[in-house]
């Protein structure tokens, strides 16, 4: 199977995490993707570099100032002397203007870097360093040039995107994510002729980004298995089993949010639930957000899923014989991570032949 990947993606260094006021290492790191290309290597997939996209394909799901404040912010925050005072080399933001704060009153720019942060970033975990813009857009090419494979005729595609995307909403980053991929897929998918496609979100956080950019679109699915945020989870107020739509959205979002602890029996299970809804959708394609991190080693989640817990929903979701861009999202074990990602992909192309 084709794998597109692009060296620019290791080219974002977070600096670590900002987690309830401490800095912790964080764990998305570049270290994912040599771990991740190094297991597909050896599993005899196909490498391919992600050819260059034009910034335009940012535009129908992403706002301009969005995009603006991710391209600029990092310099600018150079600029103003942050690095040498307080000696914060990574934007972090520090004032959130929510909704709560804002009431009826209009909000402005913020004209001080500083405050900018907060108006497009909705926590602290997420820093801008000086590659994060330039790596977000070679995991946008990853995940396009994937597309443009599939436009060519090959059944399934894998996309090896970092940062992951999918707590990317129109116009707001967090959650270690800075530009939607998989959105940016599925929206392609649809401009390429496809007039339904569905989204199915694997990682163990629920898709929040991607969600909110569908719930209100008739065209595109969106399904996710996570665990509960009801159970304190990241993204904690979204991601409930009563969110499924609005307007002409209404019914094309299902959220399958599971108790933490649940294991390869119960995931599986709610794969199979979403995988009957993408058929009832009548979906003509499909973008997996391939998050790993439902893994039971995995130190970001709760979920104790194995690898065969992930080949049985590659499977599941192959045997839907469609069209598929496999989205690289969440996952942070570096022993297990090439594995887990591989074994999802076996099933996937054995469902397809089945
Ligand atoms: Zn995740």
């Amino acid at each position: 199977m084709p794998a597109v990947w692009s060296p620019d993606t290791l080219l974002h260094q977070p600096g670590g995490e900002v987690w309830v006021g401490v800095t912790t290492p964080g764990t998305e790191i570049p270290a994912r993707v040599e771990v991740i290309r190094n297991a597909l290597v050896a599993a005899g997939h196909e490498l391919v570099e992600a050819g260059r996209q034009d910034d335009t394909v940012l535009h129908p799901i992403h706002h301009p100032r969005l995009i603006a404040h991710l391209r600029d912010v990092h310099t600018e925050w150079l600029a103003a002397g942050f690095a040498e005072d307080p000696g914060q080399d990574r934007v972090v933001p520090y004032f959130f203007p929510t909704a709560a704060m804002l009431g009826p009153l209009p909000s402005q720019r913020a004209a001080a870097v500083h405050a900018r942060a907060g108006q497009f970033c909705y926590d602290t975990m997420t820093l801008v360093g000086p590659g994060t813009y330039a790596a977000a857009r070679a995991a946008v090419d990853c995940a396009l040039s994937a597309v443009d494979l599939i436009g060519n005729g090959a059944p399934v595609v894998y996309a090896l995107c970092r940062p992951p995307g999918h707590h990317v909403t129109r116009a707001a980053y967090g959650g270690s994510c800075y530009l939607n991929n998989a959105a940016l897929a599925a929206q392609r998918l649809r401009q390429d002729g496809a007039a339904k496609v569905a989204v199915v979100d694997l990682d163990a956080h629920h898709g929040n980004g991607t969600a909110a950019i569908f719930y209100e679109r008739a065209d595109v699915f969106y399904g996710s298995v996570h665990v509960d945020p009801g159970a304190g989870w990241f993204p904690h107020v979204v991601g409930f089993a009563d969110e499924t739509g609005i307007g002409e959205g209404s019914g094309t979002t299902h959220n399958e949010p599971l108790s933490p602890g649940s294991d390869d029996a119960v995931w599986c299970e709610a794969v199979a639930r979403l995988a009957e809804s993408v058929a009832a959708f009548a979906a003509e394609a499909v973008v997996v957000s391939l998050g790993v991190d439902a893994a039971a080693d995995d130190p970001e989640s709760p979920l104790l899923v194995s690898a065969d817990g992930y080949r049985t929903a590659g499977r599941m979701l192959g045997q839907l014989g469609l069209p598929s861009v496999v989205v690289q999202e969440g996952g942070y074990h570096l022993p297990s991570l090439g594995g887990l990602v591989c074994a999802y992909l076996d099933g996937h192309a054995s469902g397809g032949d089945s």
